[in-house]
């Protein structure tokens, strides 16, 4: 028996139940994993509260690094003891063990510790592929990105001025403030702050940017359409205050032929080949220093729900982990 964190209903954190699984013997193409860290993320309150449907009852937890204890008759590319991390489908990385297919995992580099790449798998990828698919950052664009200090704020903010382009991050206190600034942020700018757009075009010379980062999502929408350049670019990621609105197409159109993507990290690497260019990228700049992991905070894992409540509660910064 192992235990594992399981869900028969949606609801606020309390849904989560400590439970005992028997985890199943890996098919062909699968292997049984043993987690040694666990990443959290902010979908994985989706999936719980239900805005992201799941087939219930269900597991949660979308991230995860560990070893590899039994692998099905047609993998080649793992074998025993292996150290892997996968982000993606299926649900289930709150868990001791599980099994998971062979062809979504990526082994890590010996640098590359179990806690690192829990921490950073998912929201390194995200930031990836924001800033080199969705819209690609040029040395000097200015960038504008919501939650600076969070999980995938962190990275995006470190991965943008690597390039080159200037960073205003928006937090909502000073300590968020403090680490924003030594993670890439030029300039940061508060969440609650009156007259958003005018000071964002304060901190740019009187001009929008270049590109909006907006996880927040309902609250911020708008306002992120106002910073924009003429033809820039609003990259609408998340819904950490609720989903957005239906809007109407003229908004683009009268705030200067505005371009607007809804992406989700899971079409940039669903193909392996994308999955291993991407990671082979993110493990590059962390190895190289360009890109540093903070993990604010660890729990056991079957304190979940208290990671929950702390990351919808704005109480975390960087990445959290959960360790079996
Ligand atoms: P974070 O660590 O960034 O935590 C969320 C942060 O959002 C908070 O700390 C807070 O920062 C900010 N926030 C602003 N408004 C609210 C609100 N009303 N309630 C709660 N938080 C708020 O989480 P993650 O790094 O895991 O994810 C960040 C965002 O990116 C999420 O929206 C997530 O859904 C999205 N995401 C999207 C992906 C995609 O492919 N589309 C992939 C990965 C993540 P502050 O207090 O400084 O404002």
């Amino acid at each position: 028996m192992a235990k594992a964190i399981q869900i028969e209903e949606f609801g606020g954190p309390d849904v989560l139940n400590w439970c005992d699984v028997k985890p199943s013997s890996p098919k062909a193409d699968e292997v049984l994993l043993e987690h040694t860290a666990i990443g959290v993320n902010f979908i994985d309150t989706y999936h719980r509260s239900g805005l992201y449907p799941l087939n219930l009852p269900s597991g949660l937890g979308t991230e995860a690094a560990g070893k590899v204890l039994m692998v099905g008759n047609n993998v080649k590319n793992f074998k025993c003891g292996d150290d892997v991390a996968y982000v993606g489908m299926p649900i289930g990385s709150y868990a001791e063990q599980r099994v998971f297919p062979a062809d979504r995992l990526v082994k890590l580099p010996k640098e590359i510790s179990a806690k690192i790449a829990a921490a950073s798998m998912l929201k390194g990828l995200t930031a990836w592929y924001l800033i080199k698919r969705s819209y690609c950052v040029k040395p000097k664009d200015t960038v504008l990105l919501y939650a600076a200090a969070g999980g995938v704020g962190l990275l995006l903010g470190q991965w943008a001025a690597s390039i080159g382009a200037k960073v205003i991050g928006v937090v909502s206190s000073e300590e968020k403030a403090d680490l924003a600034r030594r993670n890439g942020c030029n300039e940061i700018l508060m969440s609650n702050q009156k007259n958003f757009a005018k000071n964002i075009r304060d901190l740019n010379h009187g001009r929008g940017v270049d590109v909006v980062y907006d996880s927040v999502g309902k609250e911020t929408f708008f306002q992120s359409l106002d910073c924009l350049k003429p033809h820039g670019s609003m990259v609408s990621y998340g819904n950490a205050s609720g989903a957005v609105e239906p809007i109407a197409p003229l908004e683009l159109t009268k705030r200067g032929s505005l371009h607007l993507t809804r992406p989700v990290l899971f079409d940039f690497i669903q193909e392996r080949e994308e999955l291993l260019i991407a990671s082979k990228e993110l493990f590059a700049m962390i190895r190289s220093g360009a890109i540093k992991i903070t993990i604010g905070k660890s729990l056991e894992l079957k304190y979940a729900a208290e990671a929950h409540r702390a990351i919808e509660s704005r109480q975390t910064v960087g990445s959290t982990l959960l360790l079996p």
